[in-house]
């Protein structure tokens, strides 16, 4: 093979897992500024005086179920209870695209990922952004009318996978909710920001737990989860009164310690698939760190459960078994939290593969019969038609390319896996990797077309077994650190010594759930791309990492409309209409962690930084975005560091067991957390400050002396240092 053919592979690989490991759940974060862009500070952003009067009308369960009857406000994170992203607005339409601009937007002050769905309720708009601040606005002017800052103490960061993000807020009654990355969830005034109540949702502060998913609310009642699997954790979900804050029901999503009591009965039932192993300890995962819907035809709430902690089931439960609720979709009764029923995505989850992806509810015919469904595409690739009356799988077709299962028998319900992709005992590319065939990203549905539109990707990960258990047959989980049980420490090498990855490849797909037929399929060259909105004017608006905000035709995928934000995305667009003029909303701003090599020069992150906005457009908007400038990303010279070979190579270990989730594989960075190899001068001069001494931990940067003495410090230094110079080199 021709050396440029194997670099491109390999990037494409290494990208793959820099964005995989990234995505599934946790860590570290901002080491340096090389970037223009300020450092954010979780400094007070502050209550500011209310010049214009809200008129936020009363938003109960009643409203949000009736929200077709009010298409121009967006009520719920889904918009409706069904959160099928679908607006019933068409002004802006395949016609009269072509004149859409923008209205007005507002500077974030970020430049971390903002993933969040803006809420509109008659003239306000609430969204929550990086570090779970939120912000009210005029939604027709962009005036800011309050801020909230729940104050979320810097170093929390090191316990988030993907960034300090937060993907909205909840309004019910008068109050906006929100949960803090660390675990706090907060009830606030809607007309003026001010906290009215404050619970900590966490069963253990030390443990890693954070949150970044949205509160749901129905019935009195607000419900979250919690994320946080990789660093080691136990998920479960929590309902609270939503007037005084008080905990009306937790539902764990695995068992705990089994000298101890169960906490519910449906943790006997769980118990009986985990065999061996002490999985309590480093605390089984199952997180629901994303998707909790509201279902009102049958008063229950479903929950997606996260991967198992760790990932390897042979580490986590070696005597096999389903290990529930892993990867599963869990129905819950909404005013008890007792379970109704479960289907299990994954039995015995071995590769990150989450259920935590968005669930949209509707009623559909299916071979004849009436049934009110529930569709899911999660990380494994296949996509879930349930009945949601009991539990029924009615469809399981692939919606994307998966080679670690053939089908799923619909007798069983259980995925058949392919044997020869097992990674046990050899190392193999799979397809999904971790990063899912879709991830958190919002699908669309339009139920009259009964297409769902699917941010759809392929994204292959050489998985290997962690070297210490093939070596010893032991697993020592690292506290503070990533738990996996795969190669990550040499994964460079693994991915090179595995042989040619599948190709990796975004694909914006409009699917039929009940045939498993793609109507039509864009395919981009990068897969790292932002929710979906599908509107009655035949419009798919997606933001992309290239920093275009594009409306496609719905009925083929015909690219309509472009905007250049230079921004890259990953949030949902969402749309409104006040006083007779529609509007589309739309966060940029990426990262999830360090997604994306810097070896991929047109992404709008790596090009020109991640300056978080909020945009806002109409027909005939004529406001200009001002076109930031490219930044400078050349190697500069780097610092005269001693270093033994072995040294370098036990750098690099601990650099992608420690430091890579965020800072990306082979110390390549994708413009969000700094690329190290970009380090100026003064900043390897306190190298060691920042690792050890935690000088920048209100960045996000916390300490890593739990983990790293100094010793191991010098070496991941120098590690960094040696690919700098590598890079240099070869740029010149
Ligand atoms: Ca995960």
């Amino acid at each position: 093979m021709k050396p440029v053919t194997r670099n491109a592979l390999i990037l494409a690989a290494v990208i793959t897992v820099v964005i995989a490991i990234l995505l599934s759940n946790n860590l570290s974060n901002n080491l340096t500024n090389n970037s223009q862009q300020p450092i954010e500070e979780t400094t007070e952003v502050g209550n500011t005086a209310i010049e214009f009067v809200p008129t936020i009308g009363l938003i109960d369960e009643e409203r949000i179920n009736n929200a077709d009857k009010e298409p121009g406000n967006w009520l719920a994170y889904g918009r409706t209870y069904e959160e099928q992203r679908f607006s019933p607005l068409d002004q802006i339409n395949t016609e009269s695209v072509s004149k859409l601009g923008l209205a007005w937007f507002v500077d974030m002050r970020s430049n971390r990922a903002l993933e969040a769905t803006p809420i509109i309720v008659d003239n306000m708009m609430f969204v929550s952004s990086a570090w779970s601040r939120v912000y009210a606005f005029n939604a027709v002017t962009g005036e800011e009318i309050w801020s909230f800052d729940p104050k979320v103490p810097g170093a929390w960061a090191r316990k988030a996978c993907c960034d300090v993000v937060n993907r909205g807020v909840a309004v019910y009654k008068g109050r906006v909710y929100v949960a803090s990355l660390d675990g706090r969830l907060i009830s606030l005034d809607a007309a003026s920001g001010k906290q009215l109540w404050e619970v900590n949702t966490l069963i253990d502060r030390e443990r890693d737990y954070t949150i970044t998913g949205a509160p749901r609310v129905a019935n009195g009642k607000v419900f979250i989860g919690n994320g946080g699997a990789e660093y080691g954790v136990r998920g479960y979900v929590t309902a609270y009164d939503t007037e005084t804050g008080a905990q009306v029901w937790r539902f764990y999503t695995v068992p705990g310690d089994p000298s101890l009591p169960f906490e519910h009965p449906e943790m006997e039932m769980a118990a009986k698939t985990w065999k061996g192993g002490e999985w309590w300890k480093i605390g089984g995962g199952g997180t629901v760190w994303n998707s909790i819907v509201y279902d009102p035809d049958f008063n229950n709430v479903y929950i997606g459960v996260g991967n198992g902690s760790p990932w390897t089931r042979v580490i986590r439960s070696p005597g096999g078994g389903d290990n529930l609720f892993l990867s599963s979709i869990v129905a819950l009764d909404a005013d008890t939290g007792r379970m109704k029923w479960y289907y299990q995505t994954t039995p015995g989850d071995n590769w990150d593969y989450t259920a935590v992806q968005d669930m949209v509810l509707a009623d559909m015919e299916v071979d004849g019969v009436e049934r009110k469904v529930l569709m899911q595409a999660p990380k494994n690739g296949f996509f879930y038609v349930i009945d949601r009356s009991n539990g029924e799988l009615l469809r399981a077709h692939k919606y994307v390319a998966a080679n670690w299962a053939t089908h799923v028998d619909m007798e069983t319900g259980r995925p058949v896996e392919d044997p020869a992709l097992d990674y046990i005992t050899e190392t193999k590319w799979i397809l999904p990797g971790p990063l899912g065939g879709h991830n958190w990203q919002a699908m669309s549905y339009d139920k009259e077309k009964g297409l769902m539109y699917i941010p759809a990707m392929e994204s292959p990960l050489a998985y290997a077994m962690n070297d210490e258990w093939k070596n010893t047959g032991t697993y020592k989980r690292v506290v503070g650190g990533w738990n996996t049980g795969i190669e990550l420490g040499r994964i460079v090498q693994v991915m090179a010594d595995a042989g040619d990855p599948p190709k990796a490849r975004g694909i914006l797909k409009a699917f039929d759930p009940l045939t498993g037929k793609e109507a039509w399929a864009v395919e981009q060259l990068h897969y790292w791309n932002g929710g979906l909105l599908a509107t009655k004017g035949g419009l798919l608006f997606q933001g992309n990492s290239l920093g275009e905000f594009n409306a496609f035709n719905a009925d083929d995928g015909e690219l309509l409309w472009t905007f250049n934000a230079y921004t890259s995305f990953l949030a949902p667009p969402v749309s409104y209409q006040i006083d007779g003029v529609q509007y589309v909303a739309i966060l940029a701003g990426t990262g999830g962690g360090d997604l994306f090599s810097g070896e991929v020069p047109n992404l709008a992150s790596v090009k020109y930084g991640n300056f978080g906005k909020l945009l806002v457009f109409k027909l005939n908007g004529n406001v200009e975005l001002p076109a930031p400038t490219v930044i400078d990303r050349s190697i500069p010279e780097q610092p005269d560091l001693q270093a033994s070979a072995e040294d370098i190579n036990r750098g690099e270990r601990l650099y992608h067991e420690t430091c890579a989730v965020c800072h990306g594989l082979a110390v390549k960075a994708g413009g969000v957390i700094p690329d190290l190899r970009l380090m100026s001068g003064a900043k390897h001069e306190i190298f060691n400050k920042i690792v050890l001494d935690g000088v920048l931990a209100v960045n996000g940067m916390a300490s890593f002396a739990d983990l790293i003495d100094e010793g191991d410090a010098n070496r991941i230094h120098a590690y960094v240092v040696s690919r700098a110079n590598e890079d240099k080199a070869a740029a010149q």
